[in-house]
């Protein structure tokens, strides 16, 4: 079909000389100006040659019909070629964009904007308006400094000030948002352009986000380097203190034998370092205990009683306390033998009562409680009248070093978390009774172990 209709014109052309030979000219330069402009300027090209042949027909009696055929071949070639179609452009890698096409997709990339002798934006690329967080049509006609804060048109962008970073005086240029969100730091570079002041935006934040994150890891290292070295002192202490301790028990003993030889002159003494005796030792083993939870040595976990355990470091709790005079009781479940490092779990609970007496305000409780969660759990907690722990601390209290205390070591959740995790439970924070802490563990029930 497309072949007759170009032979029948080129017929047509041949039969109406010298018309139709001048009319190849103009039908060659309309094809050629197709290829390289779009639609548009096609369809325009063709109503204006239209007309031309008409007035063609009209003045020089050359058959219509034949004209119409012209005309349409016409139209088709040069649809057909037209740049926005053409596949032999595309053939040749010209296909479609043109440079400038190019350089505009590429600049609406770059967040830029063009400002007018005001100070106001005469034009803002795509990615501008999104650093602004409005559509790149509201952008223009709006000052520039409405949008950066504390720029001056005629301080940093006017013709005298020379091209190339502009200075803020403070810490960082922040682009505004209409939703008030957080402001985009900016570096603003200046360029001057026959269309006026250019300015190049840079978004700082993921520069930004990278120094913090530096930082981060910058403090994580310091505390686990903090950390060694605290674990190096420990294991140091527990090796000095060893001689101390087992010297001094080893004194109360022999004073023991000679009060058991001074008779009923002696037993009062006698139990009073009986009870120094035991606390010594209990001592001794605290810090051995912590030197193999540092160096993460673990004992094989015996059976025990909750109740009994609690009993063991009531006296010590309770004097915590008491200045002010705060009140520890236990509300303990039936049954409560358990799986456990016993010292390990009591430097636990003395660690969670220790913070909850800490937490509390003067005449209030503390409870430590037990409970049978099922055949194979057993819960532990420790609940407090105090602040409470806000949501958004909820992890970071259980990070070493973190405390909210004077002289507080922010060791004391960390180590307490570490030892739960030993017997194979987590650390839980929730809230307690009276809208404080409740802090909670649990450990393997020993019975039913027993009966696997
Ligand atoms: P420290 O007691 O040395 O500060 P911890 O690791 O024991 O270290 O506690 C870390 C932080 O957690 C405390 O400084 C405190 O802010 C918070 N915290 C711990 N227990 C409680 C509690 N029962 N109530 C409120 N805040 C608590």
């Amino acid at each position: 079909m497309a072949l007759a209709g170009v032979v029948a014109s080129l017929l047509a052309i041949y039969n109406n000389p010298p018309y139709g030979l001048h009319l190849l000219l103009p039908i060659l330069a309309m094809t050629l100006s197709s290829m390289l402009t779009g639609w548009r300027c096609t369809l325009a090209a063709q109503v204006l040659l239209w007309l031309g042949l008409i007035l063609l027909c009209a003045t020089h009696h050359i058959p219509l019909a034949e004209m119409i055929v012209v005309a349409i071949v016409t139209a088709v070639v040069a649809f057909a070629v037209q740049r926005d179609n053409n596949p032999l452009l595309g053939a040749f890698g010209l296909h479609q964009t043109t440079e400038n096409e190019v350089l505009r997709s590429l600049l609406s990339a770059v967040p830029v904007v063009l400002l007018d002798k005001q100070g106001r934006i005469s034009r803002a690329s795509k990615a501008c308006a999104d650093i602004f967080g409005i559509p790149q049509s509201a952008t223009v006609g709006q000052s520039f400094g409405d949008l950066v804060p504390g720029f001056d048109y005629s301080k940093q962008a006017a013709p005298s000030v020379p091209s190339g970073q502009v200075e803020s005086g403070r810490a960082n240029w922040h682009a505004m948002r209409p939703d008030q969100s957080s402001p985009i730091p900016v570096d603003l570079w200046l360029d001057h352009t026959p269309q006026g002041p250019l300015i190049r935006l840079v978004d700082l934040t993921p520069r930004h986000a990278a120094d913090a994150q530096a930082r981060e890891l910058h403090s994580q290292l310091n505390k686990v380097w903090r950390l060694n070295s605290l674990g190096e002192m420990a294991a140091t202490l527990a090796h000095e203190l060893n001689q101390p301790l087992g010297a001094a028990a080893a004194y109360l003993h022999a004073a023991q034998e000679d009060m058991k030889a001074a008779g009923p002159l002696g037993e009062s003494a006698l139990r009073t370092t009986d009870l120094a005796k035991a606390q010594m030792l209990r001592g001794g083993q605290i810090i051995r205990r912590m030197r193999e939870l540092l160096t993460m040595e673990m004992r094989a976990l015996e059976k025990e009683r909750v109740s009994r355990i609690v009993d063991d470091v009531l006296p010590i709790l309770t004097l915590t306390g008491q200045d002010r005079n705060i009140v520890i009781s236990t509300e303990i479940e039936m049954p409560d033998v358990v799986r456990m490092d016993r010292i390990q779990v009591q430097q636990a609970l003395v660690n969670l009562v220790r913070n909850a007496v800490e937490a509390s305000p003067n005449n209030s409780s503390v409870v430590i409680t037990g409970k049978v969660i099922s055949d194979r759990s057993y819960e532990i907690g420790v609940e407090d009248s105090g602040p409470g722990i806000a949501p958004d601390q909820v992890d970071s209290v259980f990070q070493p070093m973190t405390s909210t205390k004077s002289g507080g070591m922010g060791l004391g959740l960390s180590v307490t978390r570490t030892i739960v995790e030993s017997h194979g439970g987590t650390l839980r924070v929730g809230v307690s009774r009276w809208g404080g802490a409740r802090f909670s563990f649990n450990l393997t029930t020993a019975k039913q172990e027993a009966e696997e």
